[in-house]
């Protein structure tokens, strides 16, 4: 039995489900991903044969291409929230974890570019913590 996830992005207008299984799931701090979230790494699930499937939304998904790379990227046009995406020619599903709403019940299996990171990205894990808003 294959998993079922669903996701939207921030406005609401896009809505996808995922029918099928993610293999791997990275975090990668490397400059590329760095721009494309404005934060400390991108989170993105990697899956050779789950099936995307646009619930609406989808004539407002634009893709963007780094130049001279494989960096891509797909959002939202109206609130620019990323969004899964077809790489490869179409042969890998790529899926920003932070874009699904259903529980993903994954770690990830590592942190791939750290050579990369920011100079404030060192162990984050110390940093103090609330639970809401600054205190
Ligand atoms: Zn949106
Ligand atoms: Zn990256």
């Amino acid at each position: 039995m294959s998993s079922r996830h669903l996701g939207s992005c921030l406005c609401g207008d896009v809505r996808f489900e995922i029918a099928g299984d993610f293999e791997k799931f990275y975090l990668c701090h490397c400059s590329r991903c760095r721009k494309d979230t404005g934060s400390a790494h991108g989170a993105n699930l990697f899956a050779s044969a789950a099936r995307l499937t646009w619930l609406c939304g989808n004539a407002k998904v634009a893709t963007f291409r780094a130049p001279s790379s494989l960096h891509q990227k797909s959002f939202c046009m109206s609130c620019g929230s990323a969004l899964p995406g077809l790489q490869m020619d179409g042969a890998l599903l790529v899926v920003p974890a932070g874009s699904l709403d259903s529980p993903l019940g994954l770690r990830p299996n590592a942190h791939i570019f750290c050579a990369s990171r920011a100079d404030w990205d060192q162990h984050l894990e110390d940093v103090p913590r609330d639970d809401g808003p600054p205190g």
